[in-house]
């Protein structure tokens, strides 16, 4: 049973819902590629389809039919093997929940997961509205979601903390609620502003209503701008790839290192080793190619696929590296393994010395709110040193970013930094080993 999500949500009220949908959860893509799900109002009645796979392969667009108000969703399982009935949306025929994120607790209310959860707190409540307040006083963690009902009401809900991006815009005669404001733009729409963190938007038969049901202290969760989120994104008027240049030229300044070149694993390191480059002054090459049938490895469930990916996800540009001091940059590196095989890719290409910095701070602890780190002991980083971590990936040094460091370059303090820290921003309080093991059990 999964119980930790990281997905993609959007729901829209306009004219061509189902297909405005579809063609986001496209755009959306990167946020989960395991399985893909919308529900759609028909006649009165909630209709849900979904499947596994990428969003072209789960849902035949040949059998969507056109409503005004639609719901959907992409995943990836995180700690179990990614079967049809933990994709989302989550339907009883009332209500349809597409959700992103982890309820930390949701074990204590005799639930199976978080959605179930979120769905057993909402349809308990006298209306939409009420559930939505009974929820953020009952739940704790990451909580991004959008949520339609049989009577035509949508509405979109970023929890307290805000630590899941969400955003609000118009498209065509209506609305948009979507994980990333770089969907609403590439279709044509009108990104209006985020969600605000504790904010309830309501949108029924065209009249949009807002509020906020509980202000907290804001804890963003870092990793969105370090490696979740598409480059094009501007979260919290944050933009993306400026925060991603940053982390690389705050990387060349405080751990460079004299190489002949600099070359990035693509895709979401590119703007960081970008702003290695510029600062360093160590000429940008595009060493490694990342092949068309990749998916991304860290989002994969299981070891074996992981290994299976990360051998036909890249190739090596020889003349890029041959005899030269490499400097590879990554935006994180969480078990290890993609960036043993890389590094041995690239000397076994002739480099001469291969240097790893890294765009991130060491990932020491597991993350509770939405994102699936693996356990303690799998992280690389819990019990190793740069110089361990080095010997382990085979690679001549290697240097991450501090927190500070991190958090100076994304240029806002409100971050959740718990998997570096191991300072987490929750409303209760835990006992973490009792957690890790609760989380473990059912995966
Ligand atoms: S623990 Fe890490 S991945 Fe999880 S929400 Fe916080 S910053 Fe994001």
């Amino acid at each position: 049973m999964k119980i930790k999500e990281h997905c993609g949500i959007v729901g829209v009220y306009a004219d061509n819902s189902t297909f405005i949908t579809y063609e986001s959860l496209k755009l959306l893509q990167h946020r989960g590629q395991e399985s893909a799900g919308i529900t759609y109002l028909k006649d009165n009645r909630l209709v849900t389809v979904k499947g596994l796979g990428l969003v072209e392969e789960a849902l035949d667009s040949r059998l969507l039919v056109n409503a005004k108000l639609s719901i959907g969703h992409v995943r990836y399982s995180t700690t179990g093997k990614g079967s049809l009935d933990e994709a989302q949306p989550l339907s009883n025929g009332d209500i349809a929940i597409a959700f992103n994120g982890t309820i930390t607790n949701y074990y204590k209310f005799g639930t199976n997961t978080d959605t179930e959860f979120i769905m057993k707190v909402i349809s308990e409540a006298s209306n939409i509205k009420e559930g939505i307040r009974r929820l953020v006083d009952l739940a704790d963690g990451a909580y991004s979601l959008v949520i339609m009902t049989k009577k035509g009401e949508l509405v979109g809900f970023r929890d307290p903390k805000g630590f899941r991006p969400l955003v609000l815009g118009k498209i065509n005669d209506g609305y948009i609620i979507a994980s990333e404001d770089s969907a609403i733009r590439q279709l044509g729409g009108k990104p209006l502003r985020d969600v605000k963190p504790g904010e309830m938007i309501y949108i029924k038969d065209g009249v949009i209503e807002s509020e906020i049901i509980s202000r907290d202290k804001v804890s963003f969760c870092s990793f969105e701008y370090i490696y979740f989120a598409r480059s094009d994104s501007i979260i919290d008027n944050v933009p993306v790839y400026n925060a991603r240049v940053r982390l690389g030229e705050i990387l060349a300044e405080n751990h460079g290192v004299d190489a002949d070149v600099v070359i990035p694993v693509p895709e979401s390191s590119i703007p960081i080793a970008i702003g290695f480059s510029r600062k360093s002054k160590i000429p940008l090459e595009y060493g490694l190619v990342r092949t068309l049938v990749a998916k991304r490895s860290f989002i994969m469930p299981t070891q074996d696929k992981r290994n299976a990916i990360i051998e036909e996800k890249f190739g090596v540009v020889r003349s890029v590296i041959e005899g030269k001091r490499v400097v590879i940059i990554d935006d994180s590196i969480v078990r290890g393994n993609t960036m043993k095989k890389i590094v041995k890719m690239v000397k076994d290409n002739g480099a001469k010395e291969v240097h790893v910095r890294v765009g991130s701070p060491k990932v020491k602890y597991p993350c509770y709110m939405g994102i699936d780190f693996p356990l303690t002991k799998e992280l690389i980083a819990n019990d190793k040193d740069e110089k361990q971590i080095a010997e382990y990936i085979g690679a001549d040094s290697v240097e991450y970013l501090t927190v500070e460091e991190m958090v100076k370059a994304i240029g806002r303090e409100d971050l959740c930094h718990a998997c570096f820290s191991g300072i987490y921003p929750l409303k209760f309080s835990y006992d973490f080993r009792h957690l890790e093991s609760v989380f473990k059990k059912v995966s």
